[in-house]
């Protein structure tokens, strides 16, 4: 009977950050950036808006080689690789469902990820304007997990969701088992599973062997 894990990755897999602010610290716009992230947490500014607004805080100042500086030195909780190894090993499948810009999510498939699902953004120099239909929801990670189900021959009810905030409700509603990772608790009340730390066996471990 094959699995599907479905990873968050800003606050899941990013232990307390996420791309935009990874991409900011780069390029020395650690304040303006979180200001934003302020406004996005606080439901004052939409997806799309947040992203345009990012955009346009970077503009064309930000490069290829920043991107994979920031992808280098982010916090990223430790065993992601051994974990998706052991799913893979087993013969299930593992996939990062995220809102931010594709070109950070994408770079996962090297770690070993089945799929990465990110959101539309202007290529990098970023030259265009966002396109507010490129830009994911938290009603859209269900829809991708669907498409992700259907692509591998498997149901929601094969489905194990990671993840720590409000993006992650839906998602959460929609499948039979969840981890809250670093959550707060909005979101650890839905879950099957609460975990707190930096190392990702842990929390699937929690999956492996029950609470
Ligand atoms: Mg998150």
């Amino acid at each position: 009977m094959g699995k599907l894990h479905l990873f968050d990755m800003d606050g899941t897999l990013l232990y307390g950050s996420a791309a935009a602010i990874e991409i900011s610290r780069q390029l020395g716009l650690e304040r303006e950036i979180d200001e934003l992230e302020r406004g996005f947490a606080a439901g004052e500014l939409t997806p799309p808006q947040f992203a345009q607004l990012a955009c346009d805080l970077w503009a064309a100042e930000l490069t290829e080689p920043q991107v994979a500086a920031a992808f280098e030195s982010a916090p990223w909780l430790a065993g992601i690789q051994e974990v998706w190894a052991d799913i893979r090993a087993r013969g299930e499948r593992c996939a990062v469902i995220s809102l931010s810009p594709s070109f950070f999510v994408e770079r996962l498939l090297a770690w070993g990820a089945d799929a990465a699902h990110g959101s539309r953004w202007p290529a990098v120099p970023i030259r265009e304007r966002v396109e507010p239909a490129g830009i994911l929801s938290s009603a859209a990670k269900v829809r991708i997990a669907d498409e992700l189900c259907a692509r591998y021959g498997l149901t929601r009810a094969d489905c194990v969701a990671y993840g720590d905030s409000m993006s992650d409700t839906d998602l959460f509603a929609a499948v039979p088992a969840s981890v809250a990772v670093n959550a707060d608790h909005h979101v650890s009340d839905l879950a099957s599973y609460a975990y707190a730390g930096r190392d990702l066996r842990e929390a699937y471990e929690l999956v492996r062997t029950g609470p």
